[in-house]
């Protein structure tokens, strides 16, 4: 039995990543469970072994939202429970903490990136994103726009873009004139020729569109540029909402919430 813990001491792989710190829970006697978002390989869960008596070896590094660089042994049998060697602190985020309600959207975000990021698959682009929000809601900026743009970026990243430049049902061009309806099942707008609004089929008049494709196309500068009045980032929310729903199958738990 020792020679087998031996040759599998030898055996484990040690991995160096930048991950912020998703899920924390208590395990065991004085362990963590620690859930971490890592670009190149995606949602990982990892064991911190007496995490809650010393915190020598992880300090202040395993907070919820903080941006930390994790060493971490892989599973010897391929399973999915890491072992956590050692953290650094890169970021805490402290912004996040100063309201609940950014809290809480962080958390949603979170939500959203575990549901669009499969396990153990390398998502860069949606790491970015997610740092990239977590710096604006430390801002000053209004939080219902930085939600609208990570939900329409994080949906054009993982392959589910709103198609904006024609009418899906009759492919017309659209020339940013007049108002469109939103179709989830088309996954685009509809000229109101083909479609309807309604509360099922959300407008968006020409700038709220122009705003969309901003957004999709992660072009926050051009977007903050527009300074957009509430009920257009509101009619946006409607639109990525009944979006997500239909292509996710289900909405974030932490939605209640915001
Ligand atoms: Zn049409």
């Amino acid at each position: 039995m020792k020679v087998i813990a031996a040759e599998e001491r030898q055996s484990l792989k040690t991995c160096i990543s930048p991950a912020i710190i998703t899920r924390v829970r208590d395990f065991g006697e004085a362990d963590l469970l620690v859930t971490f978002f890592t670009p190149e390989r995606g949602c990982l869960k990892g064991v911190a072994r007496a995490a809650r008596r010393s915190r020598r070896r992880f300090p202040n590094c395993l907070d919820l939202f903080c941006l930390s660089r994790v060493e971490y042994a892989e599973h010897p049998r391929g399973g999915e429970l890491h072992t956590m060697i050692s953290c650094r602190l890169l970021d805490g985020f402290e912004g996040l903490r100063r309201d609940w309600s950014i809290l809480t959207l962080a958390g949603y975000m979170v939500e959203v990136v575990e549901m669009l990021s499969p396990p153990q698959a390398a998502d860069p682009s949606l790491f970015s994103l997610l740092l990239r929000t977590f710096k604006l809601l430390e801002g000053e900026i209004q939080p219902l726009h930085v939600q609208i743009f990570f939900e329409a970026a994080a949906m054009a990243l993982g392959g589910y873009g709103i198609e904006l430049g024609r009418c899906s049902s009759c492919g017309r061009t659209y020339e940013g004139l007049g108002r469109a309806a939103f179709h989830p099942e088309k996954g685009g707008i509809v000229c109101l020729r083909c479609g309807s609004e309604s509360a099922l089929n959300p407008g968006l008049d020409p700038l709220g569109v122009q705003a969309l494709g901003h957004l999709q196309a992660l072009e926050w500068d051009l977007f903050e540029r527009m300074t957009l009045p509430r009920e257009m980032a509101q009619a946006i929310e409607r639109v990525n909402r009944r979006h997500m729903d239909y292509r996710l199958g289900r909405r974030p738990k932490s939605l209640a919430w915001l």
